[in-house]
């Protein structure tokens, strides 16, 4: 059975990096509201009448965006897909209540991480523009020289948009987390430790859920 796993956390914990590693392992598709937005900055959402035009400018003050927009992609990436990773929604509790009439998640995973070491790996972290990889200017140098040389840095992620971020986690989607807590799927993870450690307890997460069910 290829399992539905979501992944939760704040801006920082882990999700890209594990959700990446559950994909390849897995064998499953890797949906992320994030990649999916910073490939559409500029589309025009002019007719929804919100505070700005484009997903690009919420995404740079840190702000969310119009749940219409994310929800139409995820609902779009789902109905195409089998067993997936969604990374990056729902981010409020009715982005969750969407989703809950989109699928049926097997496993919901909670990272957990304290908000200075959430700043200190956000404002450090470099992505490499051709494939889209997480990196960190001290916890993940890349090996290879010109993959390191190329890195660069999200423009939320300078420390004034972060801050922010992270007071519209605790605001929005701390919320919806809470509204897992009761789902039979769902598993905190310490998302403090090592890549490798974060890693090993979700794949044991994901086999009891999926061999346990
Ligand atoms: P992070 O790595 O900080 O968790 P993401 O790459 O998931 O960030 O998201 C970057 C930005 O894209 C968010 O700050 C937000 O502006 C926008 N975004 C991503 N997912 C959603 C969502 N589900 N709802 C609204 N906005 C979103
Ligand atoms: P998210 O998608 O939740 O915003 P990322 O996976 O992009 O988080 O990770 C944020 C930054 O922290 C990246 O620079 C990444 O390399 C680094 N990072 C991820 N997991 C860990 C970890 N367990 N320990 C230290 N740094 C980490």
């Amino acid at each position: 059975m290829e399992p539905k796993v979501l992944i939760m956390g704040p801006p920082g914990a882990g999700k890209g990096t594990q959700s990446t590693r559950i994909a390849e392992e897995y064998g499953l598709e890797h949906i992320t509201t994030g990649d999916a937005l910073r490939s559409n900055k500029e589309m025009d959402i002019s007719h929804l009448d919100a505070e700005y035009d484009t997903p690009g400018e919420f995404m740079d003050a840190g702000d969310l965006v119009p749940d219409a927009v994310v929800d139409a992609i995820v609902a779009e990436a789902l109905d195409s897909a089998g067993g997936f990773v969604l990374d990056g929604y729902p981010r409020n509790p009715d982005q969750a209540e969407a989703l809950d009439g989109m699928t049926d998640l097997d496993v919901v995973l909670a990272l957990n991480v304290s908000r200075a070491e959430l700043i200190d790996r956000l404002t450090g972290r470099r992505v490499d523009p051709e494939t889209g990889e997480n990196y960190h200017v001290e916890f993940d140098v890349p090996d290879d020289d010109a993959v390191r040389e190329r890195l660069v840095q999200r423009e939320d992620d300078t420390r004034e948009a972060v801050e922010n971020r992270l007071d519209v986690f605790e605001a929005e989607t701390e919320p919806a987390i809470q509204q897992y807590h009761d789902h039979e799927g769902y598993v905190e993870i310490d998302g403090e430790q090592s890549p490798d450690a974060v890693w090993s307890d979700i794949d044991a997460a994901i086999r009891g859920k999926v061999e346990g069910s």
